[in-house]
């Protein structure tokens, strides 16, 4: 029978609202749970950024705190979540294939709830597909309101309806639901949320909204928290956060929100991602040139090297410019890693643009890059140019660019060899038991032999070996 009560009785601001629904949406799943004679599981597959992967860590918490259990099984569990991404065309077909093949092992386990969320469900094109093609997916909902999957969850074990929750536009900021960490010893958290750029090839101001700051009293207290729960390394995450605290009432900037976060005992390493060139500051470099817990890496896109494509693509800075600013980068901050986003076959694009992409690579030797072809997203004012490139064209010169970013990331890393760096140890080798993984400040990967008692441990860690983009090394 359909409960209605429940809504009647519930508290009307967040997040209480959602631990009062993660309560009654447990009573359901343990009813489910009787009837089907077992306990019930889930699994969260992730496409994307660090945010939607800081985004389906709450998503965890909240399934784990309503009673499921986590499981590695996509075919077998009982609750299956995709947590998708929507910035390159091919992601999302590769998508609804993946989706189509879990809907045939479907049949095997009608009662499994598929949940589709995420950026790919921003667009209506997507939920309808959803809707139409796809009657497995019981639960689908946006990126404004990821908080609500209690919500959303009890009303699905209470009625057994379909359920499309899809919002236009941001509601409020909602934190302190319950999130479970991939890893204990660091973690994710959101400054902002949104972009307001509008980059002209790029769908995430559309799907995520525009720019949104919170409060900082409110980042540095999940900062705080994190910190006396064991995280020893934060990553402070927004589409831009050089531009951190618009709109906000206190005077808080990033590089000023960077110097808070320093202060937190416990908290023994700080990153941050992504990085717009046109708002990073002199201040913020300075900042990281004399912190001693700030990580020596920066993400800072390129996109392209050509001034006349950075136009098109609404960028808002120059070939010279950015060739300028990381130069200082790494002329003030010693031993910094400076990676990038590049991308090949914008419209419109020529030979002599892919010459200076090739120009500045070699100038600022990037570190590392990812390379991507560029994909057309409806909706955007990319979209709609002349000019695409044919695929013949597009193979050549992204081979161009990547052998150029090739050529330099692999001299730049070999620089530390010999070295000792302080590393923290994040897992065991997945080719090799006897080994660990970790990252030094600057985001290279290192394995070394030891044993996993020491993951979570930061390390001083002797550089032997380069191998390519990562080393071999020993504990001194
Ligand atoms: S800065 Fe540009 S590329 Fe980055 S999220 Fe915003 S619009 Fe997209």
């Amino acid at each position: 029978m359909i409960d209605t009560t429940v809504f009647d009785n519930a508290p009307l601001c967040e997040p209480e609202r959602q631990y009062y629904f993660i309560d009654h949406a447990s009573s359901l799943r343990l009813k489910k749970e009787s009837e089907l004679g077992h306990p019930m599981t889930f699994h969260v597959t992730t496409f994307g950024c660090q945010m939607n992967a800081r985004d389906s860590e709450k998503m965890t918490g909240i399934l784990s705190n309503i009673g499921f259990t986590e499981t590695d099984s996509e075919t077998e569990a009982d609750v299956v979540l995709f947590n998708t991404c929507t910035i390159r065309d091919n992601a999302n077909q590769k998508f609804y294939g993946h989706l189509g093949s879990l809907g045939g092992k479907n049949a095997k386990n009608p009662d499994r709830i598929v949940i589709v969320c995420g950026c790919m469900v921003q667009e209506s094109e997507c939920t309808n597909r959803l809707k139409e093609s796809y009657d497995f997916v019981k639960i689908v909902f946006g990126t404004h309101n990821i908080y609500k999957l209690a919500e959303l969850m009890f009303c699905y074990l209470n009625k057994g309806d379909r359920i499309f929750d899809v919002w236009d536009k941001p509601g409020e900021i909602v934190e302190d639901i319950p999130s479970i960490r991939k890893y204990p010893f660091k973690s994710g958290v959101n400054i902002m949320f949104g972009c307001n750029n509008y980059c002209t090839y790029c769908i995430v101001p559309y799907v995520r909204g525009n720019e949104r700051s919170r409060a900082s009293d409110e980042i540095l207290r999940e900062c705080a928290h994190l910190a006396q729960d064991g995280v020893k390394e934060i990553m402070l995450l927004g589409q831009n956060v050089n531009s951190y605290g618009n709109g906000i009432k206190d005077e808080m900037t990033f590089p000023k929100l960077l110097k808070e976060v320093e202060k937190i005992d416990g908290i023994k390493r700080i990153r941050f991602m992504t990085s717009h060139p046109k708002d990073l500051s002199d201040e913020l470099i300075n900042i990281m040139r004399d912190s001693d817990k700030i990580c020596r890496h920066i993400h800072l896109p390129l996109q392209s090297g050509s001034t006349r494509i950075l136009t098109a693509m609404n960028r808002r800075y120059t070939k010279e410019q950015y060739v300028d600013l990381a130069l200082k980068i790494r002329d003030r901050i010693p031993g910094v890693s400076i990676t990038t986003d590049i991308i090949v076959g914008f419209p419109g694009e020529t030979t002599e643009d892919i010459d200076d992409t090739v120009d500045v690579i070699r100038k600022v030797k990037f570190d590392g890059a990812f390379t991507f072809v560029y994909s057309p997203r409806t909706g955007t004012p990319a979209a709609k140019m002349e000019g695409f490139k044919d695929p013949d064209w597009i193979r050549r010169e992204f081979d161009r660019v990547l052998t150029a970013v090739q050529d330099e990331s692999k001299e730049m890393a070999a620089r530390f060899t010999g070295r000792i760096e302080s590393v923290l140890v994040e897992e065991v080798n997945e080719k090799d038991v006897g080994f660990l993984s970790g990252r030094m400040s600057n985001n290279l990967m290192v394995h070394f032999p030891g044993d996993p008692s020491l993951i979570g441990s930061i390390l001083d860690v002797k550089l032997n070996e380069c191998r390519g983009f990562y080393y071999i090394g020993e504990t001194v």
